[in-house]
C-alpha cells in the first residue's frame, strides 16, 4: 500500500535517565497522569488543581510573590515567559558560562535586538544593547565577576542561570542579587535545574525580579506539563508600563488562568489558553511529593548522593569539574580521552541515559535526578563501569563496590 503512512503502535522502552534531565519521572506522577478523568479546562477540578498548584508553588519557590504559577511546555516556554519583558532597545548584561546560559544569552539578544539588528542576522543577531559576559566552561559566575560588569554598564536588565546544567556549575545568586540592587538592575534568572534542587528562598535574593523553571528536573514533573515562574510586583509593573509582544506567554494574561487578576488572588482562573487537566494532574502531584519530602530534606539527599557517585569515578580516574549536586559532569582518565561520545553511546544503547555535553569540551555527564537511594546509585555506579571497561579501563568492580558500600555505611554511621 503505497500511499499508507500508518505506522504501528509507537512503543517507546523504559530507560534509566541518569541524565542532567529529564528526571526519572516518579510513578505516582505518572499515575495522576494517567487516571486523571476526561474534563476540559475549565472544570471546577482543574481550576481547583491550578489554583493549589499555585500556592505549592510559592511554597517551594520561598515566595510571596503573587505572580507565581506554571507556564505550559518546557523549560524554554518558561524563561520565553520571563524574557517577554525585555524590549527592543533594552540595555541588558547576561552572563554566560556553558550551554544553556549561552541559549539563554541568545534568547535576549534576540528580544532586545532592533528591527534593524534582527534583519541583519535574525537567528544570531548582534543587539548594540545586550552584553554578553562569557565564562569559561567548568568555572562559576563569581560576585566579582558580576559587580565588575554591572557597575561598568549599569543596565535595565541583568541574567544569570542560578545552576548552568551544561557544564554543571553552580552560579553565586547572592553575588548577582547584591549587584543588581547596588546598581539598579532587574534580574532575572533561569532557575531550570536548581528549584527543587538546592534549598533556597526566592524572596532572599530582592535584586532578581524573575525566576524561570522547568517542569522535569528537580520538580521531577512529566517534561511538557508546566514550567514554574516567579514575577515581583517591580517585574510586573515594568512590564504592564512597556507591554510586550506575545500574547501566549504573557506573564500577566498567562497568570489569570491560574486565578491571578489584577495582582489579586481570586477563587478560579479565567480562560487563556486551553490546558489540561491531566497535566495539571501531574504537576499537582509532583508538587506534592516536593513539598512532602521537603526542600532542606531533598537538597541534604542531593549532597549525600552526589557524593558517593563523585567518590566512586574519581576512584576510576575520572575528574570531576561540576559543583552541581544533581549531576556530576567529568573527564575521562587520560587513556580514554577523545572517547566520551563513544562511551555515551554504548550506555544509551543499552538504555542507560547518561549525557555528553553539548558544548565544547567534551565531557560526561551523569545525573541523579530522583535517584536518592544507594540502590540507585549502585546501579548507576555498576553500569558505568561495565561501559569503562568496555573500553578497557581496567577499573576493578570489587574495589569500586567496596569503596561505595564504606561511603554509605560510614555516612550513615556517622548521622
Ligand atoms: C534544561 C535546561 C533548560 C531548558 O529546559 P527545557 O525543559 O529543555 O526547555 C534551560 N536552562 C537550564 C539551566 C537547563 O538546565
Amino acid at each position: 500500500m503505497g500511499n499508507s503512512t500508518i505506522f504501528s503502535q509507537l512503543e517507546i522502552p523504559n530507560t534509566l535517565a541518569a541524565g542532567p534531565g529529564p528526571g526519572k519521572t516518579d510513578e505516582r506522577v505518572l499515575a495522576r497522569f494517567a487516571n486523571a478523568g476526561i474534563a476540559d479546562h475549565m472544570h471546577g477540578a482543574v481550576l481547583r488543581g491550578m489554583v493549589e498548584c499555585k500556592f505549592m508553588l510559592r511554597d517551594l519557590f520561598g515566595t510571596s510573590n503573587t505572580h507565581t504559577f506554571g507556564v505550559a511546555g518546557t523549560g524554554w516556554s518558561g524563561l520565553d515567559c520571563m524574557f517577554s519583558a525585555v524590549m527592543p532597545g533594552d540595555t541588558v548584561v547576561a552572563f554566560s558560562n556553558g550551554t544553556f546560559s549561552g541559549i539563554d544569552a541568545l534568547t535576549l539578544r534576540m528580544k532586545a535586538s532592533t528591527r534593524e539588528e534582527l534583519a541583519l542576522n535574525s537567528l544570531n543577531p548582534k543587539a548594540a544593547s545586550v552584553t554578553v559576559i562569557e565564562i569559561p566552561h567548568g568555572q562559576s559566575v563569581t560576585g566579582e565577576i558580576v559587580e565588575m560588569a554591572l557597575s561598568e554598564h549599569k543596565p535595565k536588565w541583568a541574567f544569570m542561570a542560578h545552576w548552568e546544567t551544561g557544564s554543571g556549575r553552580i552560579n553565586d545568586i547572592k553575588g548577582f542579587s547584591d549587584a543588581c540592587i547596588k546598581y539598579d538592575s532587574m534580574g532575572l534568572v533561569d532557575a531550570v535545574s536548581s528549584l527543587g534542587v538546592e534549598d533556597f528562598r526566592v524572596d532572599d535574593y530582592k535584586g532578581v525580579v524573575g525566576w524561570a523553571s522547568c517542569p522535569q528536573k528537580g520538580v521531577l514533573c512529566l517534561p511538557l506539563t508546566y514550567a514554574p515562574v516567579s514575577f515581583t510586583d517591580q517585574y510586573i509593573e515594568n512590564l504592564k508600563a512597556s507591554g510586550t509582544y506575545t500574547y501566549c506567554h504573557h506573564p500577566i494574561m498567562e497568570a489569570r488562568h491560574w486565578g491571578i487578576v489584577d495582582g489579586q488572588d481570586v477563587e478560579k482562573g479565567g480562560y487563556h489558553r486551553t490546558h489540561s487537566g491531566y497535566a495539571v494532574a501531574a504537576f499537582h502531584e509532583a508538587l506534592r511529593i516536593t513539598l512532602l519530602h521537603g526542600l532542606t530534606q531533598r537538597a541534604n539527599d542531593y549532597i549525600f548522593h552526589e557524593q558517593a557517585l563523585r567518590e566512586a569515578v574519581s576512584a576510576m580516574g575520572c575528574e570531576v569539574t561540576s559543583n552541581m549536586t544533581s549531576l556530576i559532569v567529568l573527564n575521562l582518565p587520560e587513556a580514554l580521552a577523545g572517547r566520551e561520545m563513544e562511551l555515551v553511546q554504548a550506555c544509551r544503547t543499552e538504555n542507560f541515559g547518561i549525557w555528553p555535553t553539548l558544548s565544547e569540551p567534551v565531557q560526561i555527564r551523569i545525573g541523579i535526578l530522583n535517584q536518592l537511594s544507594q540502590s540507585a546509585i549502585t546501579d548507576i555506579i555498576n553500569r558505568f563501569v561495565i561501559a569503562m571497561n568496555k573500553m578497557d579501563a581496567g577499573v576493578d568492580p570489587v574495589e569500586i563496590n567496596i569503596g561505595l558500600e564504606n561511603y554509605y555505611k560510614q555516612s550513615i554511621a556517622a548521622e
